[in-house]
């Protein structure tokens, strides 16, 4: 194409996607005074960092007025033992040190954090930040951000996808090509381009690729966006170089996200959980980490697993009222529907309310022996006070034995890629030889195989949305510096 037809912009740096990472991105390089323009394909800023109900951060200021003791040190040492040191430390030190701040960061914004909760009972520190009021965490804090970006005179190209970086002959990056929804070509001259598309949990043949027990059959939906990966491929394309740690995040045993009142007893541990030969395979409580439940589930037969609680667990649920996470997370009025939406889902084939063990086995095709056996196992271990097999906590533990019986068929769900290409701890992004791409930066879900190791960590619960705002910021910082030293 020759560059009259072409629309040329010129500016200090492009940020291409416009969700948590490339508006905190773009708010930090336009607080350092740098001239910024954002490509977002879409109609509007936020991609999937408008639907997070929180946030990671550690030693922030709303930690230390609830007295909470939540010291970077300590978390840096988790975080890494967690990933056995598979991740980045450096990165991981950066991004620690700095999310205290960033709360307070964004809370001049307007961002009116309210509580920080514990994701899972006994989470310690709690490190999940929220809002309160109308609108989840994610919607306030991407509207705050945009709202600042725009006071700063920042530059927002809607309908506009980034499509290949361009190098000069040093190799440092010196801008990109892009194509609006109408087929008009753009070229965005820039000292820096920052690329934060969200990652690729949309791409099947990238997941394939990169993945390799990978099958979409596996899993049951993609919440929220579906990302196509335009970003990490550009990077590629760019001689960027592939973390080894990448993962998909997501949530198990699960089942369609329509079906809100029935998600809300699979997500609570008191159920038993059998797979499809009729055998308990796991803690049930591991579905308090999302991360750890499909852990758990990739290694069962066909991914599934049947959810069996009976009446008196069903009214202990009802009983107990909603957890913190469930009171930010659900709808109005869901428990109200709990018979409507049960209905559902045995008229859609993957629930059936069983007055006996036998039609419990019937449903799931398995020897009604076996049922009988691994739920006669289970109830003398609630007798007994002790899971002898997996160790589940006896407080959680509540026998099968009072019908009607439910029993719910559950699989995976995927939220989103955990991984991409390697940056260091500045956001720069490297090549083969892990050195940076002159002028080339990623954050947010492009580029978080450094954060943990092949699962996400659900002690830093939250720090899927707080990495990708937190890098993006440091992101955009640094980035800056390279526009200046351009002047
Ligand atoms: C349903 C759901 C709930 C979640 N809840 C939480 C939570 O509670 N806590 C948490 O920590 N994390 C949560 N996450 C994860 C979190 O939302 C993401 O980690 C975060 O939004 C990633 O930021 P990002 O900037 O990388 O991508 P996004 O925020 O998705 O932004 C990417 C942007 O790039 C744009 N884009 C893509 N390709 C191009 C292109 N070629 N050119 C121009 N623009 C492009 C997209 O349209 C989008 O606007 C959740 C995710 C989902 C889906």
């Amino acid at each position: 194409m020759d560059n009259k037809s072409m629309k040329i912009f010129n500016t200090d740096i492009a940020i291409v996607g416009g969700g948590a990472a490339g508006m905190a991105a773009a708010v930090a390089a336009a607080q350092e005074g740098e001239k910024v323009i954002i490509l977002e394909k879409m109609n509007a800023c936020g991609g999937n960092g408008l639907f997070p109900m929180g946030l990671a951060a550690v030693g922030s200021y709303l930690q230390k007025s609830l007295n909470i003791k939540a010291d970077a040190d300590d978390m840096f040492r988790q975080v890494m033992a967690y990933s056995h040191w598979n991740a980045d430390p450096r990165l991981n030190r950066v991004l620690i040190d700095r999310s205290g701040e960033t709360i307070k960061w964004l809370s001049d914004m307007g961002v009116n954090f309210t509580n920080v909760i514990a994701h899972y009972p006994g989470q310690n520190p709690p490190v999940y930040h929220t809002v309160s009021g109308p609108g989840n965490t994610g919607r306030v804090v991407i509207r705050r951000l945009v709202e600042t970006f725009k006071k700063l005179d920042g530059k927002i190209l809607n309908h506009t996808r980034g499509r290949q970086l361009l190098f000069d002959k040093g190799g440092a990056v010196q801008g990109i090509l892009a194509e609006t929804d109408k087929g008009e070509q753009i070229r965005v001259d820039a000292s820096a381009v920052i690329v934060a598309t969200g990652g690729f949990a949309g791409n099947d043949d990238l997941l394939g690729r990169l993945i390799p027990d990978y099958d979409p059959k596996d899993y049951l939906y993609i919440h929220g966006a579906r990302p196509e990966g335009d970003g990490f491929i550009m990077m590629e394309q760019a001689g960027a170089r592939v973390d080894r740690n990448i993962a998909i995040a997501g949530g198990a045993p699960q089942i369609t996200a329509k079906r809100t009142a029935v998600s809300r007893l699979i997500a609570r541990p008191y159920s038993i959980w059998l797979n499809i030969h009729g055998e308990r395979f796991a803690d049930e409580m591991v579905v308090y980490d999302m991360a750890l439940g499909v852990n758990v589930l990739r290694r069962q037969p066909e991914k599934i697993c049947y959810v069996i609680l009976d009446s008196e667990v069903l009214k202990r649920i009802n009983d107990e009222g909603r957890d913190p996470m469930e009171q930010m997370g659900l709808p109005p009025g869901v428990e109200e529907r709990f018979d409507e939406d049960y209905q559902r889902c045995v008229d859609e084939g993957y629930a059936v309310i069983a007055d006996t063990l036998g039609e419990i086995a019937r449903f799931m095709g398995v020897p009604a022996k076996k049922i009988k056996e691994s739920i006669e196992e289970y109830n003398s271990f609630c007798a007994k006070g002790r899971d002898a097999m997996f160790c589940k906590d006896p407080r959680l533990m509540m026998p099968v034995k009072t019908p009607p019986y439910y029993v719910i068929k559950a699989g995976i769900d995927q939220l989103f890629t955990w991984g991409g290409v390697v940056i260091n701890h500045r956001f720069q992004v490297l090549d083969s030889n892990m050195q940076p791409i002159k002028g080339l930066y990623s954050a947010g879900n492009d580029a978080a195989g450094g954060i943990d190791g092949d699962t996400y960590n659900f002690a830093m619960s939250g720090h899927a949305f707080g990495y990708s705002v937190i890098g993006g910021r440091i992101a955009g910082e640094n980035a800056s510096e390279v526009g200046r030293k351009m002047e």
